[in-house]
């Protein structure tokens, strides 16, 4: 049955895709900073916000940055270093060498591959979790037999396939980064996303499942690794009694404030996800009947943060959308919608969505780059997708069908169930 849009009021208060969510606990570390005096990049809290994220992760050492970019520019200089050896003056650590990298995520999983003069091969997506093919990385291997460092993410805190791209990586002696940024939380076949990586990074910006208003944490077993990243994101100085430089430095700390709200935040980590997790749900059950599928996952050995909802409108259940690279229109069709009819639709009821993110080998800025698809001939498609109108590799399939919910865990029942509503009318 369908409700009548014009029955519907706006929300006097904007239901957000994810905004943050503060209990109080984050205030009061906040104000033992300042009574402490210790406004500065060093502190109790940024010490004790490392021991709880490395606890809750499962991993031996944690360093606290100023966001989950920066972690996963030390994660990549590292491997890097690893790889390639200390780099020649004036250039980064990849040193020219290619490095296969998630398609479908926010480009702050990949730009530290260009940071460190690498250049990025960008791997189709699969279906079963929106996350990097592990087919598409073995066809790449065949394709570059020497590389020897993939970058992947866990897209809206769905695990990734991470044993099978684990063995992929592990048949052709590479090493992986793990950017869990949105995944902190979520676990795969019983442990913690951020402990799969030879580097992983988690993020606290203030959109994601427990956040400090900025800040990430670079993780890793290694005590080395560890050193080396506080080191280098402290402006590498040296221990002598002047400031000693011997390499480059960056001025990545976290700030002993925000890991305040952090240290506050942790404790809720849990609930956050609990909500989340009800939120994914209802949606589930809310658009059933609709031509729709949520944001699937693999239910057996893995269990999501649920940090986003998302759902992919049918294939035939697809009226016309046209995309430019800034602007979108579609033509309206009964019993058909689109993710520009829906997203307009919540946000002129004051909700806010968004589209899913942009796959890289679409963005103007790395469309030079390596495309590897199982399906064919990889980069290419892209363009052929526009000229057709319809998409052929499943990065750009998923961007043209799917879109972000409104995700927030502030939102109540009542709102989602208006939410749903406004769905369903779009395929009216
Ligand atoms: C948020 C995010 C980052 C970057 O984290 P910041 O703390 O904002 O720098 C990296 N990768 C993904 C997938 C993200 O969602």
């Amino acid at each position: 049955m369908f409700v009548n849009k014009n029955d519907i009021r706006p929300f006097d208060k904007k239901v957000w895709l994810s905004s943050p969510t503060m209990h109080g606990d984050e205030q009061k570390w906040v104000n033992d900073a300042f009574e402490k005096n210790w406004i500065t990049t060093a502190g109790e809290n940024i010490n004790e916000v490392e021991k709880l994220v490395a606890q809750y992760a499962g991993m031996k050492y944690a360093v606290a940055l100023s966001c989950g970019t920066a972690s996963l520019h030390l994660a990549t200089k590292l491997a890097g270093e690893k790889l390639y050896g200390q780099a020649k003056p004036n250039c980064g650590t990849l040193q020219g060498h290619k490095v296969f990298c998630a398609d479908m995520t926010f480009d702050a999983t990949i730009n530290p591959v260009a940071y460190e003069d690498g250049e990025a091969v960008f791997i189709d997506t699969e279906r079963d979790t929106w996350n990097m093919s592990p087919e598409a990385l073995e066809k790449a291997f065949e394709l570059y037999p020497d590389v020897k460092l993939v970058v992947l993410v866990h897209l809206y805190g769905v695990p990734a396939k991470i044993d099978e791209i684990r063995a992929v990586c592990d048949k052709h002696g590479a090493l992986i980064i793990e950017d869990a940024a949105e995944s902190f939380g979520a676990t795969y076949k019983g442990r913690e996303t951020g402990c799969f990586g030879d580097y992983s990074a988690i993020s606290f910006n203030g959109n994601k499942i427990i956040t400090g208003s900025s800040g990430g944490m670079f993780l890793t077993d290694s005590k080395d690794d560890a050193d080396k990243v506080r080191k280098w994101s402290t402006q590498s100085r040296e221990a002598a009694p002047w400031y000693q430089h011997e390499e480059i430095g960056y001025n990545y700390r976290m700030s002993n404030i925000i890991a305040g709200v952090i240290r506050g935040q942790m404790n809720f980590l849990d609930e956050h996800i609990a909500q989340k997790k009800a939120i994914y749900e209802r949606y589930k059950e809310g658009l059933k009947g609709l031509p729709v599928t949520m944001n699937p996952f693999d239910e057996k050995n893995s269990s999501p943060n649920f940090w986003l909802s998302c759902l992919l409108i049918d294939k035939d259940a697809m009226c016309r959308q046209v995309r430019g690279e800034n602007e979108a229109l579609y033509i309206p069709e009964k019993g058909k919608s689109c993710p520009t009819e829906i997203l307009e639709t919540l946000a002129s009821f004051n909700a806010e969505g968004r589209p899913i993110w942009k796959p890289m080998h679409m963005q103007p800025i790395y469309r030079m780059n390596g495309f590897v698809t199982v399906s064919g001939n990889g980069r290419g498609q892209s363009n052929a997708y526009i000229d057709r109108g319809e998409a052929t590799d499943i990065g750009a399939d998923i961007f043209e069908r799917g879109l972000c919910l409104p995700s927030d865990n502030k939102m109540t029942p009542e709102q989602q169930d208006i939410i749903i509503e406004l769905i369903r009318s779009c395929f009216e």
